[in-house]
């Protein structure tokens, strides 16, 4: 039966919008959708096709990758075609694959090889009698950009290979930009006024498709290789475990991540294994490759369309959303500041609704040139709280509006000031309602009052029962009660742990106190190193800014608390009550002093624990850690893939620079 009129307009419809977004992706690298949107209609379109094979036109997006070459560079036709990978986009879909392959290669068994999908752009190296002749961008598959200059200036890319290898022998791999660089380069481009890359492959694109090799050259650009397409003369390994090994003696890079397996199950692992870890990669990694291992299937597991059977790119959930900017509130946190958030339209990132995401500060909004009703690029990546990326400019209909700081504050009236080289607009109403709620929730918490929530916390607010923070140590059971759905044991409940937060320690008070600038890590700095609250209160200002890890913000800020009347009054009221103002020396404290003084950063992998594992284990011996290398870093800890620009700060600034074994030497965990 042939196809209704409507489903052959849809699927008209679906080919004309995919290759518009490959043309805008693969062409000007500027995608104006997220990937998950694009493959959603790519998946639709597969889908009105199966069904409808009838519809299956030669120039569908579904039978082509990419987009034809462009204009300015010479073409290269493909030995053997470039083509994709078809998408899992969750574990059913994963196991569905598995079983198909299982069922093609009529149960014989088969081992699996699991690889990094990175994020950049698939290049195809031709080596002739060991030397490398061309280099081509993937381009529609079948032709390619000529770009052999340009990857020539990627200094792993081998120019002469080191063994013997096939007379003709082309080598594919992925070209990309590490976050860092990419980072950079963003960063370039913003002061010059020039567009933003939205991702790492477009970033990566367009620095391989320069017309002049020099600007590439600047790009830090590297690459992974995975694999070969035509060879002619001698034969190559038989599994794909084999040719990765084989291509490293050659002297390519590969990743150092693959591993082969012969379970579904143990797949799954490695893949959930990877969830959260990949945001630990200096590089940015969009799923993982799951490889047919033995070669020989290959041909017999064939390709549909653009997609051969014998892999598949098992993507990690989408972390970047696109979505429309409905309106910019205003939030009023605990030290006055006013943080802009973005009300969002609803939408799904990585299987969480996300429907406000933060702003940051007006110079970010300003700098990104965010407008209301944009819409704009939503990022959830791991635990970090969503966050507007970027605008999409080309979507613009010139309804979008500029958005303008509120001279009052949004919840008391008071005036709004932005302090002189801050980034940030405060409220300066020291009894603004907003402030005192985000600052009693804040002490409730630290000082570990369990079941005293946030919406306790206002209804203690909106009964009058607390005024400031130290009212919490007043409260009595017989006003407890009275509250709406306050029982007698929930009440006894939280007064017995207001009570024992009396003894909390030091630091942990000062940290509850919500004071500008002092976190936890410098809460337990300043008590570890006055031990009592009358002590620090005393310090002048230029002592402490004299103290590591304490810069004259901090000393400012502190200068600033201790000397408000009202400040002072509220910290002798705590201490009539009873609450702790003392840091005790335990034995466990002394022997965490080791690295007091300290102040770490690190780059690249560490083998031996995560980078926050390890930024644990500094603290937790009193020293400090932090993202970047400036005068104060006192130890920079090189792991793989380390960022060449720390390195090169930390040498100028004779920071003492630590591999891993070292660092573990350090921290007294050394492993053979
Ligand atoms: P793909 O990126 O999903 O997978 C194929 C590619 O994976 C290969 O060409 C290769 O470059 C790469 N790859 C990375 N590591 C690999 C490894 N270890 N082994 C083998 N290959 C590896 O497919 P595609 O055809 O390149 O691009 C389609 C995808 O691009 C879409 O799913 C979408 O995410 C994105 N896209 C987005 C838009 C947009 O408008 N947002 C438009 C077009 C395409």
């Amino acid at each position: 039966m042939a196809p209704k009129k409507s489903v052959k307009e849809r699927a008209e419809k679906l080919r004309q919008e995919v290759n518009y977004h490959n043309y805008r992706y693969y062409v000007l690298d500027s995608p104006v959708i997220s990937d998950a949107e694009y493959d959603r209609l790519m998946r639709e379109l597969q889908q009105l096709e199966a069904a409808h094979p009838e519809l299956v036109t030669p120039d569908s997006p579904t039978q082509r990758v990419g987009a034809p070459p462009a204009a300015g560079f010479a073409e290269v036709v493909h030995p053997a075609p470039m083509l994709s990978l078809a998408n899992a986009f969750d574990r059913e879909e994963f196991l569905a694959w598995y079983e198909r392959v299982t069922r093609l290669l009529e149960r014989a068994p088969f081992d699996m090889t699991c690889e990094l999908k990175i994020d950049g752009l698939a290049v195809s190296l031709l080596y002739q009698d060991g030397a490398l002749v061309t280099g081509a961008t993937r381009g529609d598959g079948y032709k390619g950009e000529e770009i052999t200059n340009n990857l020539r200036t990627i200094k792993t890319i081998p120019l002469r290979l080191l063994k013997p290898a096939p007379r003709l022998m082309e080598v594919r791999g992925e070209v990309y930009l590490a976050k860092e660089a990419l980072n950079l380069l963003n960063q370039t481009r913003a002061a010059a006024g020039l567009p933003l890359f939205a991702n790492p492959r477009n970033a990566a694109a367009g620095a391989v498709r320069q017309l002049d090799p020099s600007v590439t050259a600047q790009r830090r650009l590297d690459i992974f290789v995975y694999g070969v397409g035509h060879v002619e003369g001698n034969s190559i390994p038989g599994t794909q475990w084999e040719l990765l090994a084989w291509l490293r003696e050659l002297g390519f890079k590969t990743n150092p991540h693959s591993r082969p397996f012969r379970a579904p199950e143990e797949v799954l692992d490695y893949y959930t294994s990877w969830l959260e870890r990949r945001h630990e990669l200096p590089y940015e990694t969009d799923g993982m490759v799951v490889k047919v291992d033995q070669l020989v299937y290959w041909d017999r597991l064939g390709v549909v369309g653009r997609e051969p059977r014998y892999a598949i790119a098992y993507k990690w959930p989408a972390t970047r959303e696109i979505t429309r900017l409905l309106d910019i509130g205003i939030n009023v946190g605990r030290t006055g500041r006013l943080n802009p958030y973005a009300i969002l339209q609803p939408v799904q990132v990585s299987g969480v609704t996300v429907k406000q995401a933060t702003l940051h500060n007006e110079d970010y909004i300003r700098s990104k040139d965010i407008r209301v009703g944009d819409w704009v690029e939503v990022e959830r990546a791991g635990e970090v709280i969503p966050q507007v990326v970027a605008p999409i400019k080309d979507r613009r209909d010139g309804t979008e509006r500029e958005f303008h700081m509120p001279a009052q504050c949004p919840v008391c009236g008071g005036q709004v000031v932005r302090p002189p080289g801050e980034a940030f607009a405060l409220c300066t109403n020291a009894s603004c309602p907003a402030q005192f709620y985000e600052r009693l929730v804040h002490f409730a918490q630290v000082m570990e009052m369990e079941g005293l929530g946030a919406q306790w916390c206002r209804a203690f607010i909106e009964a009058g029962m607390a005024k400031d923070v130290a009212d919490l140590y007043l409260l009595r059971l017989e006003d407890l009660v009275k509250l709406e759905r306050m029982g007698e044991k929930l009440a006894s409940k939280v007064l017995a742990n207001i009570q024992r937060s009396k003894s909390a320690p030091l630091s942990r008070l000062l940290f509850a106190l919500g004071i500008n600038h002092v976190g936890p890590v410098i809460a337990q700095l300043l008590a570890d190193r006055f031990r009592n609250m009358e002590t620090l209160m005393a310090v002048p200002t230029d002592e402490m800014e004299g103290l590591q890890g304490i810069g004259p913000e901090i000393a400012a800020s502190l200068h600033g608390f201790f000397n408000e009347p009202r400040n002072r009054a509220l910290i002798e009221k705590l201490r009539d009550l009873g609450v702790n103002m003392e840091e005790p020396v335990s034995a466990q404290a002394a022997a965490a002093g080791r690295l007091a003084g300290t102040l770490f950063c690190f780059t690249g992998t560490l083998a031996a624990m995560s980078r926050a594992g390890a930024e644990k284990r500094v603290k937790a011996l009193g020293g400090l850690a932090s993202d970047s290398v400036t005068r104060k870093t006192t130890h920079l800890v090189v792991g793989t893939e380390a960022s060449d620009a720390k390195l090169q700060q930390a040498k100028k600034f004779g920071t003492t620079i630590l591999d891993e074994q070292g660092f573990l030497e350090l921290i007294g965990e050394r492993r053979g």
